[in-house]
């Protein structure tokens, strides 16, 4: 175990490690930091909840500390480093994080995203601030604003750089890159190495030492990993269900789209659970506001897109459910990392329904397992439902409110193999998928009521937007922005790849 007091931190950074209370080093920390402060490019795969936003913010604040003044002047306190992450919610953790490690220094920070208005962060920025955490939209709305000035950049922090590829933010981040000087540290950490990422490393880093701390397409070993053929119109019972066979207490629930997202969380708030969502189109208070109320224990469900729950550092969420499969296998593992975090069990259960085959495939492949999908059993009383057709009682929807007694009770247990129907790619035997018509759930056949469900699936973005499952941060819609490109396809952007 390597401890901080090896690398010699000035004692004010030494201090506030300690105050936080790292007993060592993470491995991404040991490998990291001391290349930071030999001050080498670093291309590091890591992901969230590994330590790399210490692993580059202790090194890079140490290297900061030759600039620290007491002075008032803003032309004292220029941006010196400057880090970019995808989403609001990481660029609201990570500056967090930076303030506490740089608390005992002279040095300023502070964070921009968008969502918020521009006018508070105006003010910070004007009175100057060493390091700048920002989202990329936003930061391109002050840089055109001239409320900020990137001229004496020594540093740049490109994190969860695969997420903001995958966003449609590269034309975003060469544009920024283009105000920096020349001369500076390039740091790059990403879940994966993927080609594009690689491309992007080329154009950008200058002779960087690679840091690969954990196969990012590990799945934590004390996970539970559940596949259930699931129709599309039973999900939200074959949810319900397994919620209530197993007393799950509190769990994410994923889905691909921000009006799917919303959907479900309404549609089950009906049915009685305490439900939030979380998606792109909430303002930024009412994410932080849902994030908070699911951490005290105020909601059963956090309902998500994959964007919006990105890095979120809830640990020991005792389930992740998969509610549509992932578009992308890699997001399969981010998903159930919500679960099974710091050595804690938990449950990830997948729905699979009959156009998921494909994406079953690149889980697979992802995994290196076969994965068995089991039948969807509901329990007797769900069967009789489903076969009596439409309900006499007097509930407003087909899919009854739980009654009170049988709500999800806040009792986190330990998750066993047996506690579960489901098979656990834990003991995969290596039996081959089946994908017969047969396995598939059968089809409800009662509607719902609520005209709400009824509305036909409409499109929320124009084409030219990013990619119709999330958006993070929408340049397209800044109104002192006009010269930025529309978002297009990362892989169209680049070259292509020299033989
Ligand atoms: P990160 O991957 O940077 O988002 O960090 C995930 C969590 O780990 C944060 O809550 C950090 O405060 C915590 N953390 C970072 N470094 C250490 C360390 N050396 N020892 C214990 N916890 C740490």
């Amino acid at each position: 175990m390597s401890s901080f007091s090896n690398l010699q931190l000035a004692p004010e950074l030494a201090r506030a490690v300690a105050e936080m209370g790292y007993e060592s080093m993470t491995p991404i920390q040991a490998e990291a930091i001391p290349v930071v402060l030999s001050g080498r490019d670093v291309m590091g795969a890591a992901q969230t909840g590994t330590g790399k936003t210490a692993a580059f913010s202790l090194p890079l604040l140490q290297r900061l500390l030759k600039h620290e003044n007491t002075s008032t002047s803003p032309a004292r306190h220029p941006v010196r480093a400057l880090v970019l992450l995808p989403t609001r919610e990481l660029a609201d953790q990570v500056a967090q994080q930076v303030k506490l490690y740089a608390q005992y220094t002279n040095l300023r920070s502070a964070v921009v995203f968008g969502g918020m208005d521009m006018k508070p962060q105006t003010i910070e920025l004007k009175k100057g601030v060493e390091v700048l955490v920002a989202t990329p939209g936003r930061l391109l709305d002050h840089i055109e604003a001239k409320n900020v000035v990137l001229n004496q950049v020594e540093y740049v922090v490109l994190d969860e750089a695969d997420r903001m590829l995958d966003i449609g933010f590269l034309p975003d981040l060469q544009r920024i890159l283009s105000f920096l000087p020349k001369q500076r540290t390039t740091l790059l950490f990403s879940a994966t190495f993927s080609t594009e990422i690689k491309r992007l490393a080329g154009s950008y880093l200058q002779d960087p030492v690679t840091i690969e701390v954990a196969r990012p397409n590990e799945t934590a070993s004390t996970v539970i990993q559940q596949f259930f053929s699931v129709g599309d119109e039973d999900k939200r019972r074959a949810l319900k269900s397994i919620i209530k066979q197993n007393k799950i207490g509190q769990a994410f629930v994923f889905v691909n789209s921000k009006l799917g997202c919303a959907r479900l969380a309404r549609s089950l708030e009906q049915d009685g659970l305490k439900t939030t969502a979380l998606h792109g189109d909430k303002s930024q208070d009412e994410r932080l506001k849902a994030l908070e109320a699911f951490k005290r224990g105020d909601v059963d469900l956090l309902i998500c897109t994959d964007v919006a729950a990105r890095g979120l550092d809830i640990k020991d969420v005792p389930a992740v459910f998969n509610f549509d499969l992932p578009f992308n296998a890699e997001d399969y593992v981010h998903r159930i990392g919500r679960t099974g975090r710091a050595g804690a069990s938990g449950l990830a259960v997948s729905f699979v329904s009959a156009s998921d085959q494909r994406l079953v495939v690149d889980i697979e492949k992802m995994l290196k397992k076969k994965i068995e999908i089991l039948p969807m059993e509901f329990e007797d009383e769900f069967r009789r439902e489903a076969s009596r057709g439409p309900r006499r009682e007097t509930r407003d929807s087909r899919e009854s409110r739980e009654p009170s007694d049988t709500r999800p009770t806040r009792e986190r247990r330990p998750f066993h193999d047996d506690d579960h129907r489901g098979h656990s790619t834990k003991d995969a035997s290596h039996t081959p998928s089946s994908w017969s018509a047969s396995r598939y759930g059968s089809r409800s056949n009662s509607a719902p009521k609520d005209p709400f469900f009824d509305k036909p699936y409409e499109a929320t973005v124009s084409p030219d937007q990013a990619p119709s499952w999330e958006v993070a941060e929408k340049p397209t819609s800044r109104s002192i922005s006009a010269n930025i490109k529309p978002k297009r396809k990362v892989a169209a952007l680049f070259k292509p790849e020299e033989v």
